[in-house]
């Protein structure tokens, strides 16, 4: 319980910093020299003697698994099955680890990351609360945001004449209830963790159709997860209806904007807006502004419900270690450090 009012204390924003360990492909010697103080904080030291401190709620070095990293965001996800709107996004530059820490390997009992630990624990508790006279149902969607527009990633994919079908238009509705309807967005009611996987798989198909041979489309759109969940208890009458976002942002990198044109320099200004967007939206909820700029852009505007009043929301900031990356790192940090 004391960990509990610590929590409503802080507010209902939190942001963890995690570092990937290096890759095999990156040398030692490529390595920035990080440091950890404490649980919270991180320190960037420059090859010239500069060091850069930050402090977050938390904080993970390179060796952290994918199951402590859990342990610490596993009550906030349970929160969820109370009735809570829950945001969990993972931002950083492409490469930084946002993917395996919000997917990783689902197959695999050590790398398996938020998502798949996640929805094994919802249901896992949620058949555990049968005993007491609860049911629900969960409903489960998974769409692409780029260049603000959103896709269907569990849309069918139809081929005619070697051609895809054209995309349906999606609009964003919130509905008196509360409730958020994407318009023509396909919703998926799941039972299992398995289900869900296979959902994955098939949203990471439909994500590579839309892959051009330029650029990956993956590092350049927002890939959201929803669970909602609804729970009643045949005994108490009591309902329960919340919501867990995953959310995989798009890769955090000035992308040069002298360089683009066209698509990309569209592209570029979209993920630059959004990325901003989310940043100021997070701002102002943390300083109790009374206007919060949802509709600036598509994210935003999408999980409004969902971000603000008591809703939960968790940020992942996503790092990685090798001085190349230096610079990136650092935006990345002070990025996360203004939101927290
Ligand atoms: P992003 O989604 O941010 O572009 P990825 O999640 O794809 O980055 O990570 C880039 C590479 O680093 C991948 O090969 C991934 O497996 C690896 N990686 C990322 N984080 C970790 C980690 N914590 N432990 C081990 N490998 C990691
Ligand atoms: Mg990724």
């Amino acid at each position: 319980k004391l960990h509990n009012t610590i929590q409503e204390l802080k507010g209902n924003i939190r942001v963890f910093c995690r570092v990937r360990p290096l890759l095999p492909d990156e040398n030692d010697e490529s390595s920035t020299l990080i440091s950890y103080p404490g649980e919270e904080g991180i320190e960037l030291h420059q090859a010239q003697g500069q060091t850069y401190s930050f402090s977050f709620d938390k904080t993970f070095g390179p060796d952290v698994s994918q199951r402590d990293v859990f342990t610490e965001i596993s009550q906030l996800v349970q929160s969820a099955l109370d009735g809570y709107k829950v945001c969990i996004f993972a931002y950083g530059q492409t490469g930084s680890g946002k993917t395996h820490t919000m997917i990783g390997q689902p197959d695999d009992m050590d790398q398996k990351g938020v998502i798949p630990r996640s929805l094994e624990q919802i249901f896992q508790c949620s058949q555990a609360l049968r005993s007491q006279g609860w049911s629900f149902k969960m409903q489960a969607s998974l769409l692409e945001i780029y260049n603000e527009t959103i896709r269907d990633l569990l849309a069918p994919l139809k081929s005619v004449g070697g051609d895809t079908t054209p995309a349906k238009q999606h609009a964003i509705k919130h509905e008196p209830t509360g409730n958020t309807v994407v318009t023509e967005l396909t919703v998926v009611e799941v039972n299992s963790w398995e289900e869900v996987s296979s959902l994955l798989r098939q949203a990471a198909q439909s994500r590579t159709v839309g892959k051009t041979a330029m650029n990956d489309r993956s590092s350049r759109s927002h890939c959201v997860f929803t669970l909602r969940i609804i729970g009643s208890n045949e005994n108490t009458e009591q309902q329960v209806q919340g919501v867990l976002n995953l959310i995989d942002l798009a890769g955090s990198e000035r992308l040069s904007k002298s360089g683009s044109t066209g698509e990309r320099l569209k592209e570029t200004q979209a993920i630059n807006k959004s990325l901003s967007s989310l940043g100021d939206v997070i701002l102002a909820i943390a300083n109790k502004d009374p206007h919060i700029p949802y509709r600036n852009s598509k994210l935003t505007y999408l999980l409004q419900p969902c971000l603000g009043g008591d809703s939960k929301t968790l940020m992942f900031v996503n790092i990685s270690p090798d001085s190349k990356s230096l610079h990136e790192s650092l935006c990345s940090l002070r990025f996360a450090a203004k939101v927290n």
